[in-house]
């Protein structure tokens, strides 16, 4: 009698605990995946993830048909859908790896105690994460709200297991019912395909994720330090997409850069970065209403602004700050944008325009293809300042500092925002305060072929301030 083994978001054969343990019973299998139908719209997937979603799961039928177990793919309501499966076949157990959303926690919950009420044996396994949420407390046994002393405790835990190799051995289960064709979710973008960027930059799948560790093992984990925060460097992993899809396990990437670096800032520094991941599940996990509400209460009457235009000119990259513009056209073209222009694009929305972050975070949210519940929520709110351990909200982002900063040779602007690229570097980052001549040089006509700022940075500052300060009298 065969095991139904449910793949969520951690679409891989290696390091699967449940799979593992489904191919050790000798047990036919039956892989399933889910397109879940009622997601409340907050947490529905974007149009970014629908993509990746289409191409992981072509993958990993791939993947799974090469050791002879077709992906059964459902659309439903999980329940339900397992019932019927378990009715059809015969099931005598489900396996899965672990969620730690509120969300996925509650329904995984219930569906394990309806499928035990039927006699149905449901084991589930740590898999997403390198640390349980409930694994990590403070002294006194409460969930920590600070990174450095979480990660510190997380450092001294006893580490994680060594991921697991994928199962040598599959059994086929001979009678299953068809399943769906993934055509018919309609996961890609039809009129218009915006997908271009998004194909020409990534390869969903374990393969890609695979290639996409090594690569930074070989040539980027050594500078890592520096290099991460210059958005003109390929100097990160570029491994969230595939993290967020579980196409890698948090295991594999932890072990492997250790066992690639065994010492130094680039390592330490990229294992901490694993950690704001696992810091933000932690939160999520611990805080469930952290999607809708900011952290810190006293922001709950922060009076943002209501002004769609605004939003729409952030949104596609006309906002007039260069380091804004090229980081939002960087997501809109290929679904991903360097962490250090994530955070000025924030601020930017937050503090220069003064609208929601939760409109930042729903933007994200449909564009990004590493979209996440916890990093993204999480992220945001560390960056308005209402957040957990979060950069306070007096301290306001300056673009086009930032830009000078971080892009010093204009390699980043220059590339995502090339109706600039004729400006010598030292007003790249701030064509508004060129002379006519210089930008009649380089071909620049602010207003028509680059916006003027939207705002004035320091008026808006000073705006944020005083509403930061109405609110709560002040930090
Ligand atoms: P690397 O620098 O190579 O880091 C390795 C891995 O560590 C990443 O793949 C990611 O899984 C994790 N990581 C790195 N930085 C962070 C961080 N600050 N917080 C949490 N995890 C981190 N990351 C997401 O995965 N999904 C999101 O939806 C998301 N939304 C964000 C929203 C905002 C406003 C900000 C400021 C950051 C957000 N991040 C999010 C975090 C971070 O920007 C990305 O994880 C990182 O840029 C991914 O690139 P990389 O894989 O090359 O990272």
């Amino acid at each position: 009698r065969p095991a139904i083994v449910w793949f969520r978001r951690d679409l891989r054969l290696a390091d699967n605990p449940a799979l593992v343990e489904a191919a050790a019973s000798g047990q036919p299998l039956i892989p399933l995946f889910i397109d879940e139908t009622g997601v409340p719209e907050g947490e529905a997937d974007g149009g970014a993830t629908r993509w990746w979603l289409h191409h992981s799961l072509l993958s990993l039928g791939r993947d799974l048909a090469a050791r002879g177990v077709p992906l059964l793919l459902r659309r439903g309501e999980p329940l339900a859908v397992l019932e019927a499966l378990v009715a059809a076949t015969g099931a005598t157990r489900v396996l899965w790896n672990r969620r730690y959303t509120p969300r996925g926690v509650v329904q995984d919950t219930t569906i394990k105690a309806a499928l035990t009420r039927h006699g149905i044996e449901v084991r589930s396994f740590k898999a997403g994460l390198l640390f349980e949420p409930w694994e990590i407390a403070t002294r006194s046994g409460t969930p920590f709200r600070v990174f450095t002393p979480f990660w510190r405790s997380c450092l001294a835990a006893p580490p994680p297991d060594r991921p697991l190799p994928p199962p040598a051995a599959l059994r086929p289960c001979e009678s299953v019912p068809p399943g769906d064709d993934l055509g018919s979710w309609r996961l890609l973008p039809t009129a218009p395909d915006w997908a271009g960027g998004l194909n020409a930059d990534w390869q969903p799948g374990e393969a890609g994720a695979e290639a996409r560790l090594q690569i930074f093992l070989d040539q980027r984990l050594k500078a890592y330090a520096v290099a991460r925060d210059l958005p003109g460097q390929a100097g990160t992993s570029r491994l969230s997409p595939h993290l967020a899809f579980g196409e890698i396990s948090p295991r594999r990437a932890f072990h492997a850069a250790r066992d690639a670096a065994g010492s130094g800032n680039g390592l330490d520094r990229f294992l901490a970065e694993l950690g704001w991941r696992e810091f933000c599940a932690h939160l999520l996990f611990t805080v469930p209403d952290l999607p809708e509400q900011p952290l810190r209460g006293e922001f709950a009457a922060f009076p943002w602004r209501d002004d769609p235009e605004l939003l729409v000119a952030w949104q596609r990259g006309r906002t007039g700050f260069p380091l804004v513009d090229a980081g939002m056209r960087e997501l809109w073209t290929t679904g991903w944008m360097h962490n250090r222009v994530r955070m000025v694009v924030a601020s930017f929305l937050v503090k220069d325009l003064l609208l929601s972050w939760r409109l930042g975070a729903d933007w994200f949210r449909d564009t990004l293809v590493d979209a996440d519940l916890a990093s993204n929520v999480a992220s945001w709110q560390w960056v308005a300042g209402c957040g957990a351990d979060a950069a306070p909200f007096f301290r306001i982002f300056n673009p086009t500092l930032q830009g000078e900063k971080f892009d010093p040779d204009g390699r980043y602007v220059r590339r995502w925002c090339p109706e600039l690229a004729g400006l010598p570097d030292r007003w790249l980052h701030q064509p508004g305060r060129a002379s006519d001549i210089i930008l009649r040089q380089a071909g620049v006509s602010l207003g028509r072929s680059y916006p003027h700022p939207i705002v004035d940075h320091d008026v808006a500052r000073r705006r944020a301030l005083a509403a930061m300060e109405n609110c709560h009298g002040g930090e």
